[in-house]
């Protein structure tokens, strides 16, 4: 059967073929897009899996500096570290600590792959003993201090060579009072990238295990946002902005892509979209099962980040699909 009128417009005459598809493809994905984040641990040779995130592992310095270098040679620009330190307390002190592990790996991966951009996570909840993102005071994280904390933590980290440091906790003010620390201590040419719009999502389950930072009473509902609210994710996205952020995010991504795109309509500040643990996860365990396409899914997603308008994709995917799209 034909249809009884002519058709003007054929959308499919440009998808005929495989290099035509190519000629009008509107979003590419490349390895220059992607930050990779890394979990460093205390020890020699430690590689240990992380249960719920199949191929990604807590790593110790040495090893460390072997998945930074593979991954600058695959072309990924840049890794965000995090780190697993040997004690916890009240304070969160090896988060400033000079010899704290992630000040160590910042310095070995600077010292063997000069050229890697390393970001540094900035939050002390896998330091803290009690898991919250802050100094608690009555049952309560107490902003100001805990913002003054911060700016300590991202001090040390500049210090020890980190080419950006990255606020995740949420405190109002930390940007400001990390900017300020920084210029004070003669770091005016490191950069900061905002966790702008974090969302107390739950899709963070099995980055807790790998960073063992779940928070041991409580949730985080009272510092980071609600998942259900766009509007405050542009203003708290300002407020970094003001206070000095280079570099903006969103976090999650893969269910926050209208919040990317509104970051995008808004901002001109390169942005980052934080591919997530579960997002990971999810897909790991799907394909575990026969359930899906890992390689073809995670492009798709990683896509996707990119179509909503993010600059920077930071994802445990970043090696694998490095590779894959030099395939
Ligand atoms: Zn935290």
């Amino acid at each position: 059967m034909t249809l009884p009128f002519d058709l003007n417009q054929r959308p499919r005459r440009l998808r005929r073929t495989a290099t035509l598809r190519r000629m009008v493809n509107e979003t590419r994905l490349s390895a220059n897009d992607f930050m990779y984040p890394l979990f460093v641990c205390h020890g020699k040779n430690v590689s240990e899996p992380i249960g719920s995130m199949p191929g990604v592992y807590h790593l110790s310095v040495d090893n460390i500096i072997k998945q930074a270098e593979n991954a600058f040679k695959l072309g990924v620009p840049s890794v965000l570290l995090f780190g697993l330190p040997k004690t916890k307390n009240a304070r969160a002190s090896e988060a400033y600590a000079e010899k704290g592990i992630v000040q160590q790996a910042v310095r070995a991966i600077k010292q063997n792959v000069p050229d890697l951009v390393v970001a540094t996570d900035v939050c002390v909840c896998a330091y803290t003993d009690h898991g919250h993102c802050g100094v608690l005071r009555d049952g309560e994280v107490d902003n100001d201090p805990s913002a003054e904390l911060l700016a300590k933590m991202a001090v040390s980290h500049a210090a020890a060579g980190a080419d950006i440091v990255a606020p995740s906790a949420m405190m109002d003010g930390q940007v400001a009072a990390i900017r300020y620390a920084l210029d004070d201590k003669g770091f005016k040419n490191t950069a900061i990238m905002g966790y702008s719009a974090k969302y107390a999502s739950a899709f963070y389950g099995p980055f807790r295990e790998a960073a063992d930072s779940a928070p041991g009473k409580g949730d985080r509902k009272a510092y980071q946002m609600d998942p259900a609210n766009a509007r405050e994710a542009l203003l708290e996205t300002e407020l970094d902005v003001e206070e000095g952020a280079d570099i903006i995010m969103v976090k999650p991504a893969l269910a926050y892509l209208d919040v990317l795109s509104l970051m995008r309509e808004n901002f001109e500040q390169p942005l980052a979209a934080y591919n997530v643990s579960g997002e990971y996860s999810m897909v790991k365990a799907a394909a575990a099962k026969g359930w899906a396409d890992e390689r073809a899914v995670a492009l798709e997603m990683l896509t996707s980040m990119r179509r909503a308008g993010a600059d920077i994709i930071i994802s445990y995917w970043a090696a694998d699909a490095a590779r894959w799209l030099a395939e």
